[in-house]
């Protein structure tokens, strides 16, 4: 089933109306980038997220990807003013005039204050999503991840098996698993979680924020995609 076919259609197709920000907040392997896929597809407004950003670079491997090559690799955090720079610059661009959602950003209390005064001075809401999951299911999802390193679809042997074993269903591309995927290296991803940015949480609240929380442990992803979009559309 194509990417398309597996979004839940209810509902009337409405964009969320005014420039809006959508930070989709949650512990690595917490299926950000699944729902902010979904989200793209059904609201038409574009993803940005760091760590797509950063990969491309590296990619490239031009003079930010050669910087945050080994961090990425060791599972920790690039700097701040790199981060906050990349989507200072992305906002610019015309395709997010209709709101975005922001994916593995901010991840620090320093990222959160950039980027409250930089959507404050735009003009654009923020409403946080936060994706709760339980700590094993996380370790169980990250393991047997793949990604297409061609259109970055995400699958895993037990939840989302791809038709066939390695192969990308969308374009045929080999799967891989990301470099950060490896054991040692999650939890060190874990770890920065936990120490830097659950305590936004706290954070966003104390600020006002509004933060929904979903349970994304025992619903599927299609459950969890229903759930927000119920709060986006509210
Ligand atoms: P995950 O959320 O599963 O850890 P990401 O693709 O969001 O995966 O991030 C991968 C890596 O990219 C992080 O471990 C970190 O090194 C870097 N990165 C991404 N976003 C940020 C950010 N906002 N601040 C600092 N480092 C980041």
């Amino acid at each position: 089933m194509g990417l398309a076919a597996a979004i839940p259609q209810s509902g009337t197709p409405e964009f969320i109306g005014v420039r809006r920000a959508l930070i989709l907040f949650g512990s690595p392997g917490s299926g950000k980038g699944t729902q902010s896929k979904f989200l793209v597809e059904r609201l038409g407004i574009p993803q940005i997220s760091t760590g797509d950003m950063l990969r491309e670079h590296i990619q490239l491997g031009d003079e930010i990807g050669l910087r945050v090559r080994e961090l990425m690799r060791a599972g920790s955090l690039v700097s701040d003013e790199l981060v906050n720079k990349l989507v200072e610059e992305r906002l610019k661009q015309q395709d997010t005039d209709r709101g975005f959602i922001l994916d593995g950003y901010p991840r620090t209390l320093h990222q959160a204050d950039v980027m409250s005064a930089l959507l404050d001075r735009l003009k654009i809401g923020q409403l946080v999503i936060h994706l709760v999951v339980d700590y094993n299911v996380i370790i169980a999802r990250i393991s047997g991840r793949r990604q297409c390193p061609v259109c970055g679809t995400l699958y895993n042997a037990t939840s989302k098996p791809p038709k066939v074993a390695g192969v990308c269903d969308l374009d045929g591309s080999a799967l891989v698993i990301r470099e950060d995927d490896r054991e040692s290296v999650v939890r060190e991803r874990l770890d920065a979680y936990e120490q830097k940015t659950r305590p936004l949480l706290d954070h966003f609240r104390q600020a006002g924020r509004k933060v929904i929380e979903i349970d994304a442990s025992t619903l599927k992803p299609e459950g969890v995609f229903e759930r927000i979009l119920e709060q986006v559309q509210a």
